[in-house]
């Protein structure tokens, strides 16, 4: 049995949500162990995946945030996202706006 690796599946932690600045940023919230926002310490219970990325300085980052943090940040991704994507406008489908509204979910 050959092993499928059709990349069709779009992960829910692939969306980059909008990050405070990245110089902002410390240590432990690149490693993502506070949220990126308002630096709660998080667990791997609490923890949602902000979305890896380089950063300025060329490095690596892990930023996660606490479910509440991570809701606005979704919410505010989508509103940016769905004015500018055309499979928003036709279907309500779109991988991006569904990773989105999950996050806008575990926020409440
Ligand atoms: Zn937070
Ligand atoms: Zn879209």
């Amino acid at each position: 049995m050959a092993e499928t690796t059709t990349p069709t599946a779009t992960p829910i932690g692939a969306l980059e949500l909008p990050l405070p600045a990245l110089g902002m940023l410390s240590d432990a919230h690149r490693r993502g162990s506070r949220c990126a926002w308002c630096s709660t310490p998080l667990t791997a219970e609490t923890a949602v995946d902000a979305g890896e990325r380089d950063a300025e300085d060329g490095a690596r980052i892990f930023p996660r945030g606490c479910a509440d943090c991570a809701g606005r940040a979704a919410y505010r991704l989508l509103w940016e996202h769905a004015t500018a994507c055309d499979r928003c406008r036709t279907d309500a489908s779109c991988p991006v706006a569904v990773a989105a509204q999950r996050l806008m979910r575990r926020g409440r």
